[in-house]
């Protein structure tokens, strides 16, 4: 049996939509990607029963039922699914370096161009009865959930950029949405507060925290407590969003790519390109604006683009090489 190490041409490391684009465009293009699914196969989207605004399902799609097609379309062209988690990464410096993955702290892979579409995984409370509830009210996108709660009463959690975003989102949609803020003040930009407090039907409240979600099966109410008298009240909602912010799951390239101060991955201009020749990212690890699904796959597009186009380059800069050789220039 041999040990040499597999060399493959396209290693994908991640399974959301972002992956899966990626892979129906590199294996369309003879790059034979393999991709790495991590601990969530299929993404995300995994944890939702319901999508309602992918193009292409008219009558809306269960989250799994979604993903499993993109997998059967990625695979239909040849692309290798493998289940496993890429632990390490020694990426090459230079134009047409080999890169290195370590896969389960096990076994080493080489590739000659890597997309990194390991997505960012949203943060939530911790409370038991959040996590009891999660998918039957409690959800961390109000794009994505929002439109299910239209004319009904919601609350969401958060003070940050993306919340006042997402509580003004809601607004439009919902009756009233009541806005859990833990400090005194928001952490939002003064332009997102104004719009906030701009929204009659947002009704704000600070110092205040979630005590429980009430709701058997689904989300039926919240106790809240203020954080500063201990007062508990309780209201009578139908959806709850948490909006703390995510984790982009970029902790094996810390050192190695350039990234933000939250840890999303740097692209440069409008391409997937990183600052490694050959190592592209895609989807939710590189946008922090937008975190959608089909966003994550137009980005998955371009990244295997941008690997055929890398590697043409190399190949033509190949050729120009060898015909200087030849002129002895
Ligand atoms: C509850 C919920 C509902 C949502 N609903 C919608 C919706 O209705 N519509 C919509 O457009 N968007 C929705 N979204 C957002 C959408 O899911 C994301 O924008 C999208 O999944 C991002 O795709 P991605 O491919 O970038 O990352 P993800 O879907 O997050 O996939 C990341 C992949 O990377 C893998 N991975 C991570 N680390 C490693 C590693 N080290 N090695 C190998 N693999 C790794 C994971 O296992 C996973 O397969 C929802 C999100 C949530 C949480």
């Amino acid at each position: 049996m041999s040990d040499s190490i597999e060399c493959i041409k396209c290693l994908i490391i991640g399974s959301g939509p972002a992956g899966y684009s990626a892979a129906i465009y590199a294996a369309r293009a003879d790059l034979k990607p393999v991709v790495y699914t991590g601990m969530e196969p299929g993404g995300q989207l995994t944890t939702t029963t319901e999508v309602d605004n992918y193009p292409g399902y008219p009558n809306g799609i269960d989250g799994p039922a979604m993903m499993m097609e993109f997998q059967q379309q990625a695979e239909r062209f040849g692309t290798e699914v493998r289940i496993g988690m890429i632990t390490e990464v020694e990426l090459g410096k230079k134009p047409g370096d080999i890169h290195k993955a370590c896969v389960d702290n096990a076994k080493w892979i080489e590739a000659e161009t890597v997309i990194i579409s390991t997505g960012a995984t949203a943060k939530y409370l911790g409370l038991p009865s959040e996590q009891r509830l999660r998918g039957g009210g409690v959800s961390a996108c109000a794009v994505c959930d929002g439109f299910f709660y239209k004319g009904q009463d919601v609350a969401i959690v958060g003070g940050g950029d993306t919340a006042a975003e997402e509580a003004t989102y809601l607004a439009n949609i919902c009756r009233k949405v009541t806005m859990l803020v833990r400090r005194d003040e928001m952490r939002a930009s003064k332009a997102m507060q104004h719009r906030v407090n701009a929204c009659k039907n947002i009704d704000l409240r600070y110092n205040t925290e979630i005590d429980e979600v009430l709701g058997d099966q689904v989300v039926e109410g919240l106790r809240m407590v203020n954080n500063q008298t201990g007062e508990k009240e309780t209201i009578a909602i139908t959806g709850l969003f948490i909006a703390i912010g995510h984790k982009p799951n970029t902790d094996i390239f810390k050192g190695i790519l350039d990234m933000d101060e939250a840890g999303y991955l740097i692209t440069k201009g409008k391409s997937t390109k990183t600052n490694i020749p050959g190592v592209f990212a895609a989807g939710d690890v590189q946008d922090k604006e937008y975190r959608q699904a089909v966003t994550a796959a137009g980005t998955g597009c371009m990244a295997a683009l941008d690997a055929e186009r890398y590697l043409a380059s190399l190949e033509s800069s190949d050729v120009e090489d060898r015909a200087e050789l030849k002129e002895g220039v």
